[in-house]
């Protein structure tokens, strides 16, 4: 049975100031995640704290906010095949030092802030994450 789910991904900051974002790109196309939208935007520290807002009671959420709006990023909506576990698979633990060889975080993330990519963690959560940066299909 086929199982085609969308999910959300952003490029963080780390990352895109690191040219990172065709390399990034490349890894999911050729996991079969299409890339259906794509936009690099700067978003302001209330956007970041109402996009994280499941992280408020975290002593990291303040500077995880600041983090996320300190540079532009870029925000996509991925398709294909059980998009949503695939994505978390590619990314790799949220800790880079315990990624998996060849996950993103393992190949470019500097630390567990500074990790390179967001993904949505369930099927419910991805719909709400697309729906925040892509409220009109924008
Ligand atoms: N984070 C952090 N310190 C921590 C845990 C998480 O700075 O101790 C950041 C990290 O950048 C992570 C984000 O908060 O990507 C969201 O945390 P979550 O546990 O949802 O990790 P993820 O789903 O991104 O793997
Ligand atoms: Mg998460």
């Amino acid at each position: 049975m086929s199982n085609l789910e969308q999910t959300l991904s952003i490029i963080k900051p780390d990352a895109v100031e690191r040219n990172l974002i065709n390399e990034i790109k490349k890894i999911f196309t050729s996991n079969k995640l299409a890339i259906k939208e794509t936009k690099k935007i700067h978003i302001t520290k209330d956007e970041a704290a109402e996009f994280y807002k499941v992280h408020q009671s975290k002593p990291f959420y303040n500077d995880l906010c600041g983090y996320l709006s300190s540079g532009p990023i870029v925000v996509m909506i991925l398709e294909g095949e059980d998009a949503v576990i695939k994505n978390r698979k590619i990314m790799g633990s949220t800790d880079p030092k315990d990624a998996e060889e060849n996950t993103i975080r393992k190949l470019y993330g500097i630390s567990i802030d500074k990790n390179s990519v967001h993904g949505s963690d369930s099927v419910e959560n991805a719909k709400k994450e697309i729906n925040f940066f892509f409220k009109n299909g924008q």
